[in-house]
């Protein structure tokens, strides 16, 4: 393993299939060490067994259902873990959504609840975690978050989600400078290049982007769930012992280009 998490409790939410980027942090997280709680969106049965197989090799010895829409939800995770576990050190929040009619057409168009739903479940749900865990944090606990470049700079169609990732990256700095005198607990947040999954998929052209970060990344090709989730893992371990209130970009170099490239070779 890269680092080392071992003794680590670590909740791990935004599980939803094989895909979700949560799966590949929870897996470099295991893969290090740590012991894996898991908390889901309870969508229906089938759908709660799916992830309950999917991730059994992880051994969770927390599994609990939780909408952040719902206030009673996220009180009665942490109380469990309270209860379970007795504390926590490693918080993943890998979640979001938007109503679809809101991630495509024009900005100017999204609608009063949409913005309330987006930022609700994609910014405020950090908020209020942290606030819920920060009772529970042991010494030097830590905090990853999922954002995206569409935080900083137009990208067609995510809209309403830029929206909601900038007030992100900001609480990830707010919630930094809070969590971290008493406890040394960092926040930061990992913001990846665009990959294929369920979410990503409500996004009107997620191909074209993917496309376009195939053919102008350095790296020319998108990242993967894995390689996400290394550099979570890295971030929440001591190995980035100094690091808090940043984002850092697991994006294959695309964030730092300033034009597309005019031909490999031939400018
Ligand atoms: P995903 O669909 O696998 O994960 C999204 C998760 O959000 C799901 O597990 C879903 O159940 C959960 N969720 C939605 N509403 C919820 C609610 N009310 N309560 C609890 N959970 C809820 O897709 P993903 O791409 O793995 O997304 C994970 C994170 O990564 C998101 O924050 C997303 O914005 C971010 N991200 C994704 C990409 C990408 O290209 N896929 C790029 C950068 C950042």
């Amino acid at each position: 393993p890269l680092v080392d998490l071992r003794g680590k409790q670590a909740l791990v939410t935004g599980i939803a299939n094989q895909r979700s980027i949560a799966f590949g942090v929870a897996q470099a997280l295991k893969q290090a060490g740590a012991e894996i709680g898991v908390a889901y969106l309870p969508i229906n049965e089938r759908a709660e067994s799916k992830i309950a197989k999917l991730v059994e090799p992880l051994s969770p010895t927390l599994m609990v259902p939780c909408d952040v829409q719902s206030r009673a939800n996220m009180e009665a995770l942490f109380d469990t873990m309270r209860q379970k576990w007795g504390g926590l050190d490693i918080l993943v929040h890998c979640l979001a959504f938007a109503d679809r009619g809101d991630l495509e057409g024009d900005f100017s168009k999204t609608s009063r609840d949409g913005f309330h739903l987006a930022l609700g479940v994609s910014t405020y749900s950090l908020i209020e975690m942290c606030g819920l865990a920060k009772p529970l944090f042991r010494k030097n606990g830590s905090v990853v978050t999922l954002t995206y470049l569409g935080a900083e700079r137009v990208v067609p169609n995510y809209n309403v989600m830029g929206v909601a990732k900038a007030g992100l990256e900001c609480s990830v700095r707010y919630l930094a400078s809070e969590l971290g005198p008493q406890l040394g607990v960092r926040v930061n947040g990992v913001s990846a290049g665009p990959i294929r999954t369920l979410a990503s998929s409500a996004i009107g052209g997620i191909t074209t982007m993917i496309r376009n970060v195939e053919m102008n990344a350095p790296l020319r090709r998108t990242v993967t769930q894995e390689e996400v989730g290394k550099t979570a893992a890295f971030l929440l371990s001591e190995a980035a012992s100094g690091i808090t209130g940043q984002v850092l970009y697991v994006d294959s170099g695309y964030a730092i280009m300033g034009s597309p490239v005019f031909g490999d070779g031939a400018p």
